[in-house]
């Protein structure tokens, strides 16, 4: 394969598959791995995605060595919620099944890739939460140095599941917002190569994703994918994955892709309510589903652009149905974080507006594991019976139904 471009999102400036800056020098909108349009996926490699859609990538050789075993995950079908809600089918993307629980190790062991080919020792990024320990943890299997850069009032319940792969943790004081370009301006001048939300390579990772529904629903896509929306990294890469596969000719057509966000931090959905172009900063964001609380996200214009040249959907739900969500997936046997609730719970809302009928396939995109932030329980009133073991038998005899 020749080697492909990175071209600008919005002047379509191009430039060489190793450079190490994400952004257009003269725009400062994201870059995007030029598309892929010939390609086959290799069914026999099946636990490996870089091996298995090994075409679909821009890498001479597969590189397994900077494996945990990320992505391949369940698509779990719900006949019961289905039927709850008079779809014709759902089904969640279980994201949580990857090496540290989140679907970002799809696009961390993406980005080790070019980081390694252009040569870095030196990695890092910019995160409280899934993505801080995705790097960690593929900065520890790998051995190479990495730097994790996070707010000063991070707490302890955040912190910890990152320490525990040792990397170079640094708390930074002063505007959280600034560490983003910050760091990937310096990582450009150190040698440091910032793996952030919505860097080419991470969007990459990405688009497995789609490419897994693919083959998981026989290639007969769904009509819609909610995808909870932060940086806006992961969704662009899942509407890259079905446009490639579009192209190739092994799917008929791309899905409707849903952007949801929480009320209390919603900059897209606002400015594609306003039928904006331009994301503005989202003033004083605050909601329980931290992992898209993002006010300003990076990507937020080309998510923008995405929504509108596909007829995509962006819709914001509260904190109360977000919880409710939560609860729901955990008594259906997922248990998830907020922000992946936000799936199913923009899901309740498109069918109480009438957008999703009784022949509709839909599928939520469940980003993160419920582990990540047991805060949440407080939320609950969870019920555990007490009994003596003497009292076992009259206690067991009466079924809760
Ligand atoms: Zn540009």
């Amino acid at each position: 394969m020749s080697e492909k471009a990175l071209i600008c999102t919005v002047c379509e400036s191009r430039y060489p598959f190793r450079t190490s800056f994400s952004r257009c020098p003269k725009c400062n909108e994201p870059l995007e791995l030029e598309e892929i349009g010939t390609g086959s996926i290799k069914a026999e490699a099946y636990f490996n995605i870089f091996r298995r859609y090994g075409e679909f990538f821009p890498f001479r050789e597969p590189y397994d060595e900077l494996d945990l075993g990320e992505g391949m995950t369940p698509l779990v079908w719900t006949p019961a919620l289905a039927k709850k809600y008079g779809i014709g089918a759902v089904a969640f993307k279980n994201e949580t099944a990857n090496p540290t629980w989140s679907f970002k190790d799809r696009g961390t062991a993406t980005a080790l890739r070019h980081a390694k080919i252009l040569g870095f020792s030196r990695i890092g990024t910019v995160s409280t939460g899934n993505m801080a320990a995705s790097v960690a943890a593929f900065g520890a299997k790998t051995g190479v140095e990495t730097t994790i850069l996070v707010s000063s009032d991070i707490p302890s319940e955040k912190l910890n599941p990152i320490a525990i792969y040792h990397p170079r943790l640094i708390r930074v004081h002063g505007d959280y917002s600034r560490l983003y370009s910050e760091s990937l301006r310096l990582g450009e001048e150190l040698g440091i190569y910032f793996m952030n939300s919505d860097v080419p390579f991470r969007v990459e990772g990405s688009k497995t994703i789609a490419f897994e529904i693919c083959e998981q629903t026989s290639f007969r896509v769904p009509d819609f994918v909610i995808v909870p929306t932060s940086a806006g990294g992961n969704i662009r890469g899942i509407e890259k994955g079905f446009r490639e596969f579009y192209k190739v000719g092994l799917i008929a057509r791309i899905p409707t892709i849903v952007c949801v966000q929480a009320e209390g931090c919603s900059p897209i959905v606002k400015a594609f309510e306003k039928k904006s172009l331009v994301v503005e900063r989202f003033s004083n964001p605050h909601t329980i589903a931290h992992a898209i609380e993002n006010p300003f996200p990076p990507s937020g214009n080309q998510v923008l652009r995405v929504l509108n040249k596909n007829s995509g959907v962006a819709l914001a739900v509260s904190d109360e149905e977000i919880l409710a969500a939560q609860k729901e997936l955990a008594e259906t046997g997922l248990f998830v974080q907020p922000a992946s609730a936000s799936s199913l719970a923009a899901l309740k809302r498109l069918v109480h507006d009438g957008a999703l009928k009784s022949n509709h396939c839909v599928v939520c995109v469940l980003t993160g594991s419920g582990l990540k932030y047991t805060s949440v329980f407080q939320h609950y009133h969870l019920a555990v019976e007490e009994c003596d073991i003497s009292q076992l038998k009259p206690c067991l005899s009466h079924s809760i139904s």
